[in-house]
C-alpha cells in the first residue's frame, strides 16, 4: 500500500514510528506536511497539490492533526476523502472530538459515564453553575485547551467564581467539571484501534499536580483494566465515530468516567509503558481496512 502520514514534522516520535512500521510490513510511506498541502477543489477531479505537484494517489492517510490547525488540517482529509483515499479516522470525527463540549453531549447521550459538567459562555448566575455539579472543589476547563493547559481546580466556590470570572472576562468559553478527587491524580489512557483496546496505561500527576498528563510531568506505568473500563473506551470510540484514538478514563467511585477522546494520540509514552508495537499495529488496521472511497464523508 501507499501511506502518507499527514504530520507537521518528520522528526516527532509517533511520526516517525509509523514511517519505521509501515515500511517494516512492506508499506511505501510518505510525509506530508498537512500545512503545506494545498488542494484543487474547482475542478470535477479533486486533488491535494504539494510543492507544485499534484500528490500521487495514497491508498491511506494516517492524520497527526495539531489542535492548533484543526481548521486546515481536516480540511485537507476531507480533499483526501474526496478523492477516495481511505483516512484511519475522518476529518468529520476529528473536527467533532476536537470541541470537549460537543464530545461531552454526544458521549452523555450514549450513556457514558464522565463527570457531572456545566458549559457557559457568560452565565448570570455563576454560583448556580457550580451548584450544580455538585459544588466546589470543581475543575474548570478552556473549551480549547490541550495538554491540561486551561485545566484549574478551585478548592471553594469563591475561587471559582473569581477563576469562571476571570475567564469570562477573556471571551472564552469553559467547562465546570465535579472534581473527581479518588482519581488521585491519576487517569487511564486507552488506546482504541478499530473498536478495541490495543493498549493502556496509567498516568500519575507529579506530587501535589492533579492533571496526569505527561506534558505536566506526569509518569506512565501498566495497568489492568476492568471490562467496565474497557467497554467504555471502545463504546466512546464508536461514538466519536474514531478508528483511531486514546479515551482517557479516570476512576471514580461510580465507574469509569471518560474526560476526553484524543483523534491523535501520541504514540511514545504508551509503546513505551507497554512495551508494544503500537504504530506497527495500526498499519495493520489500515492494511485490513482500507478501501477505496470508504469515507462517509466525501459528499455524496
Ligand atoms: P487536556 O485535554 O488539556 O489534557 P483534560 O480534561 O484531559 O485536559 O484534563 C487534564 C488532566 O486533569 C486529566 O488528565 C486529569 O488527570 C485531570 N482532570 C481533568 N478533569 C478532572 C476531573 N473532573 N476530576 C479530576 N481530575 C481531572
Ligand atoms: N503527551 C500528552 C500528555 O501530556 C498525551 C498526548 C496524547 O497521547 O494524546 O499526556
Amino acid at each position: 500500500m501507499k501511506i502518507a502520514i499527514l504530520s507537521r514534522n518528520p522528526k516527532l516520535y509517533s511520526t516517525k514510528r509509523f514511517v519505521e512500521a509501515g515500511e517494516k510490513l512492506g508499506h511505501e510511506v510518505d510525509v506530508i506536511d498537512t500545512m503545506h498541502c494545498y488542494m484543487d477543489v474547482t475542478s470535477s477531479r479533486p486533488s491535494v497539490r504539494y510543492k507544485g505537484k499534484a500528490l500521487p494517489r495514497y491508498d491511506a492517510v494516517i492524520p497527526r492533526i495539531g489542535a492548533s490547525v484543526t481548521f486546515y488540517g481536516t480540511s485537507v482529509v476531507r480533499q483526501f476523502e474526496m478523492m477516495g483515499t481511505y483516512s484511519i479516522n475522518e476529518s468529520v470525527a476529528i473536527s467533532r472530538s476536537r470541541d470537549k463540549l460537543r464530545s461531552l453531549q454526544l458521549l452523555s447521550r450514549k450513556g457514558i459515564g464522565m463527570p457531572r459538567t456545566g458549559f457557559a459562555n457568560h452565565p448570570d448566575r455563576i454560583d448556580d453553575l457550580i451548584k450544580n455539579v455538585g459544588g466546589a472543589p470543581v475543575v474548570i476547563k478552556l473549551l480549547e485547551g490541550t495538554q491540561g493547559i486551561g485545566v484549574v481546580l478551585a478548592d471553594t466556590a469563591k475561587t471559582a467564581e473569581a477563576i469562571i470570572e476571570a475567564f469570562m472576562g477573556l471571551n472564552a468559553s469553559i467547562l465546570v467539571q465535579e472534581y473527581i478527587e479518588e482519581a488521585g491524580g491519576a487517569d487511564i489512557r486507552c488506546l482504541v484501534v478499530g473498536g478495541k483496546v490495543i493498549a493502556a496505561m496509567k498516568r500519575q500527576g507529579a506530587p501535589g499536580e492533579f492533571r496526569s498528563n505527561l506534558h505536566r510531568g506526569g509518569s506512565a506505568s501498566l495497568v489492568r483494566l476492568s471490562p467496565a473500563e474497557r467497554k467504555t473506551a471502545v463504546d466512546a470510540a464508536k461514538t466519536m465515530g474514531l478508528n483511531m484514538c486514546g479515551v482517557d478514563i479516570l476512576r471514580s467511585k461510580n465507574g469509569p468516567m471518560v474526560m476526553e477522546v484524543n483523534s491523535s494520540p501520541g504514540l511514545e509514552g504508551i509503546e513505551t509503558a507497554t512495551g508494544k508495537d503500537i504504530a506497527g499495529m495500526i498499519i495493520e488496521f489500515i492494511a485490513n481496512t482500507a478501501t477505496p472511497n470508504k469515507t462517509k464523508t466525501k459528499g455524496k
